[in-house]
């Protein structure tokens, strides 16, 4: 099963996306987590991903493509894959769906997480994540079992440098402007989910399995 995660930056694409790929045993593949994984590494990726996201804007589109369809062409993508954080841009989804149909592949489903900016901004001051293995917490609403250790491999958790306020505003401008015509882009390809992010996680993952299937 392939499926894509869409939705605003802190819609909770991550926090369903791991839990999807648990259930499904498929992949969870997050552009987010591998820039910040080269950031950490200090690779020339790293470097170039790292003045883009601190400022909230995207990573220009060639370095972005490149990187994901070699990621998504690797051996363990073979049964499918959780995409969270790709496409982000409609130049992004078009290289995808090209890229699938030269081998005769096509996504299964798009996965609207959808939530208000209002409750985004509340949200992302409360996010906390480990940079070692990309989990995200919440403060209140999913807090780690020790406060500000990682429940899945003990490291240490951080506030995301850009989820301060300033470049969470700046990000959902972004999101509005470059990444919600793909709501549209998946609608006409005929798999497009949306469901309500609103809700509890577990609920809101379950809106998601009465979708894509036990
Ligand atoms: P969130 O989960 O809050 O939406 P991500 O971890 O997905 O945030 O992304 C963090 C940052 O990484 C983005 O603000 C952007 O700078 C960069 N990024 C991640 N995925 C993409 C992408 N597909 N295209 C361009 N930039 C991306
Ligand atoms: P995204 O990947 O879309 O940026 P995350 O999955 O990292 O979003 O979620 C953003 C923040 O909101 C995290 O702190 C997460 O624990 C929390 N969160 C995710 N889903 C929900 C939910 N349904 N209700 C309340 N908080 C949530
Ligand atoms: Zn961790």
């Amino acid at each position: 099963m392939k499926i894509i995660m869409l939705g605003a930056p802190g819609a909770g694409k991550g926090t369903q996306a791991k839990k999807i790929a648990e259930k499904y045993k498929i992949p969870h593949i997050s552009t987010g987590d591998i820039f910040r994984a080269n950031i950490k590494g200090g690779t020339e990726l790293g470097m170039k991903a790292k003045s883009y996201m601190d400022q909230g804007q995207l990573v220009p589109d060639d370095v972005t493509i490149g990187m994901l369809l070699d990621r998504i062409s690797q051996d363990d993508c073979q049964n499918g894959y959780v995409l969270d954080g790709f496409p982000r841009t409609i130049p992004q989804a078009q290289s995808l769906t090209a890229a699938l149909n030269e081998r005769g592949e096509k996504m299964d489903y798009a996965v609207d997480v959808d939530v208000p900016d209002e409750a985004i901004v509340n949200r992302m001051g409360g996010r906390r994540a480990c940079v070692k293995c990309g989990a995200t917490y919440h403060v209140a609403f999913n807090p780690p079992k020790a406060e500000g250790i990682c429940d899945a491999c003990g490291d240490s958790l951080v506030l995301r440098e850009d989820d301060k306020p300033e470049t969470v505003q700046k990000r959902l401008t972004v999101y509005h402007d470059q990444t919600q015509p793909l709501i549209e882009y998946y609608s006409k390809e005929g798999i497009l989910v949306t469901v309500d992010g609103t809700k509890g996680l577990n609920e809101v993952f379950e809106d998601i399995v009465a979708v894509l299937g036990a």
